[in-house]
């Protein structure tokens, strides 16, 4: 049986700890303090490190966790990243034996173009692509490339648990609620979030379903978010048009 734990870090991101009764695999270390003390309170064994993609606040702790634990490293190749030990590519199978877990990999550049998602049945990491109602930056690549990698994660069966790497989830529902405000759903998971808030519980993970319900970079198609957007002079006459027109927006939002 295996669960699934988050370890938070710095200042908004989760650490994602994959584990059975003995040993764990770690998604995306940004810092090694809180893994160390996760390893040390739990009596866990760490086995393996599982990176989406270079940014420092998923990486920092490598390092640090590496002195103690000399580990496997998997993630996918960049001169920038000098940890990864076992390079993963699109399509790749990743079998870790302890936990024992598989994985699919999936290319999901537009945040960054070294980014990879691993995906298990029911349950998708993918780091800083897609959180909670909302996308990542796009800070290399293109914006089709970071629509086309969100609509790849959307396809994944509407029960899949999406477990994202910072809890953005309060600060994007704002973003998707005034592109549709009549939207009952994008309503039902503010009161939610808050709730979650108030007891100082995670929003994550979520579900590919409740992201298709009320994650405005989803849903394109929405008469009224492209009414929302036609009011604020952003006519869209293409799926990319609108994609473009909500990021723009959402960085200055
Ligand atoms: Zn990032």
């Amino acid at each position: 049986m295996l669960n699934i734990t988050a370890i938070p870090a710095l200042q908004d991101n989760y650490i994602w700890a994959i584990h059975n009764d003995t040993h764990v695999a770690i998604v995306d270390p940004g810092e090694a303090a809180p893994v160390l003390d996760f390893l040390r309170r739990t009596g866990l064994q760490l086995t393996a490190i599982l990176c989406t993609h270079r940014h420092h606040d998923h990486i920092g702790g490598i390092t640090e966790l590496r002195e103690v634990y000399n580990v496997p490293v998997y993630g996918c190749s960049h001169p920038k990243n000098p940890h990864i030990t076992h390079p993963l590519r699109e399509n790749d199978q990743l079998m870790l034996t302890a936990p024992a877990i598989e994985f699919r990999i999936w290319e999901v550049p537009g945040h960054i173009n070294d980014h990879i998602a691993y995906i298990t049945p029911g349950a998708v990491f993918c780091g800083d692509v897609m959180f909670g109602a909302g996308c990542g930056r796009n800070f290399e690549g293109t914006l089709e490339q970071l629509h086309h990698s969100l609509q790849r994660l959307a396809t994944l069966p509407d029960d899949t648990l999406v477990y994202c790497a910072h809890e953005y989830t309060a600060l994007d529902l704002p973003f998707a609620l005034a592109c549709e405000p009549d939207n009952p759903d994008i309503a039902g998971r503010i009161k939610e979030t808050r709730e979650l808030d108030d007891a100082h519980q995670p929003t994550v993970p979520f579900t590919i379903g409740l992201e298709k319900a009320t994650n405005p970079f989803l849903r394109l198609h929405q008469p009224q978010l492209l009414e929302t957007l036609r009011t604020h002079g952003w006519p869209c006459r293409s799926d990319l048009g609108t994609f473009t027109a909500l990021r723009n927006w959402r960085d200055h939002f």
